[in-house]
């Protein structure tokens, strides 16, 4: 193979606008080059190579360059790579979408296709909206979000998202969007348990309902765990909570579950755990394996029906040109076959239990906060004490990862992990001590 040509990084920071960045930065940051990447690892043009402890976003769940998939995309691409699926379907997005309504039991039997996750979340918040308009109930038109949520960057994804650094310098484009307090489970004051923190978040969100439910379409919730806004984790009786009250006062529950589907929160899908279901079920990212974009919004009976009609108006006239692209749910599709074939849900039961138990005595670290896990998904908060002014420890703690073979980028002072279903014994070892090494490396600074 041609090595890659040494200025990459030069020619990527004038030519290449990176996301999530303030390009500046990168004048002391260094970029990394990839050129590879197979199974856990991520090389670089040197040849070295990192643990990609954060599934590359999220968005990796069998690792890279997986056999599997690598067949099922390359069969499609001599196949059909692409069609509009307006007035034409295929059979990777019938299949795609039948296999996803049949892991929610067949009630969320109405798959609509879009590309990326903050699309999914524009698709449901209009669908509720449209939903209620052709019922009658125009003023249904208010959006609920959660404190510290996240939802996306496209208007209005961010609208309903609540983190400051994404938000505030579009604050006056963005439509207003009531805000309930979060359930994350470490607001719990002294003697208080998760579930109490839920019951008080659900009082408020009973009490806006009681007082604008008339004027309310839906809630938007990231189940389980809030993971843009730092890997906030909450009791499943929030959930079922919120779907009482949804049902009560004729609101729809929108669950978000771009991030936390597919596994990570240890059941397939995230509200599993509460025993409900949503009314409408926003994914993404891990669906396709983290190969292609693509995204989906479910629905069930009652929402479908409401738009079939005979006039155009009543129907959902959105789209986005690669709508249910198929090389995208070819992916999807060899990636629920994964799920099965390999157990992944099952395995990954006492693979990321010998992850939390590899990080040894962490959590009793004296600067080492709320070490906790749901899942695929294990989190903790960094205190520094002593060192109040040092600032930028997310950029020096994913630094000295780096340094140590693995790539992890902390939200704020929040450490977590996030590594694909792949993990062998080895491996999980060798995160472990990059995760503490980097630790020790930040504090000692
Ligand atoms: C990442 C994410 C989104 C946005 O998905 P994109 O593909 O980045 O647009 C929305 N909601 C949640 C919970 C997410 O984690």
């Amino acid at each position: 193979m041609q090595a890659p040509s040494p200025d990459l990084v030069t020619r990527s920071l004038s030519a290449v606008w990176h996301p999530c960045t303030q390009m500046k930065h990168h004048e002391r940051i260094p970029l990394l080059p990839i050129a590879r990447a197979r199974g856990a690892y991520l090389y670089d043009a040197a040849g070295r190579r990192y643990l990609d402890g954060i599934s590359s976003w999220w968005v990796n769940l069998f690792g890279h360059a997986h056999p599997d998939i690598n067949a099922a995309v390359a069969d499609q691409l001599g196949t059909l790579a692409h069609v509009m699926l307006a007035g034409c379907t295929h059979e990777p997005a019938v299949m795609l979408a039948e296999r996803l309504s049949a892991l929610t039991g067949g009630t969320l039997g109405h798959a609509f296709f879009a590309s990326d996750g903050a699309s999914a979340v524009e698709i449901a918040l209009k669908m509720s909206f449209h939903f209620w308009r052709n019922h009658g109930h125009a003023a249904k038109r208010d959006f609920v979000c959660i404190d510290n949520g996240y939802h996306g960057e496209t208007l209005g994804a961010l609208a309903v998202t609540d983190v400051a650094l994404f938000r505030d310098a579009y604050g006056p484009l963005l439509r207003h969007a009531h805000r309930v307090p979060s359930p994350d489970a470490r607001l719990a004051a002294p003697g208080e348990s998760a579930a109490d923190v839920a019951a008080r978040a659900l009082a408020e969100v009973a009490r806006l309902f009681e007082a604008r439910a008339t004027h309310i379409a839906a809630i938007i919730v990231e189940p389980l765990v809030q993971c843009a806004g730092g890997m906030a984790m909450h009791d499943p009786s929030y959930l079922r909570g919120l779907r009482e009250l949804c049902d009560r006062h004729g609101v729809h529950l929108v669950a978000d579950e771009i991030a936390v589907g597919f596994g990570r929160t240890g059941t397939f899908f995230a509200h599993e755990q509460a025993g409900i279901r949503p009314d409408f079920l926003c994914l993404s990212k891990g669906i396709s394996g983290g190969y292609l974009p693509l995204s989906v919004v479910l629905s069930t009976d009652a929402i479908h029906d409401a738009f079939y009609a005979d006039e155009i108006a009543r129907g959902f006239l959105h789209s986005h040109s690669y709508t249910g692209n198929p090389l995208a749910c070819r992916a999807a599709l060899a990636t629920l076959d994964l799920f099965v074939r390999t157990d992944a849900i099952a395995r990954n039961r006492v693979r990321f239990d010998a992850l939390e138990r590899a990080l040894g005595n962490l959590a009793s670290h004296p600067d080492v906060a709320h070490l906790r896990r749901r899942g695929a998904i294990l989190a903790f908060d960094v205190a520094e004490r002593g060192r109040p002014g040092q600032g930028g420890f997310a950029q020096r703690y994913a630094r000295h990862a780096l340094a140590a073979g693995a790539l992890l980028r902390p939200i704020g002072r929040t450490v977590y992990l996030m590594p694909p279903y792949i993990l062998d014994d080895e491996q999980i070892v060798q995160l472990a001590s990059a995760t503490i090494a980097a630790l020790e490396k930040t504090l000692s600074e």
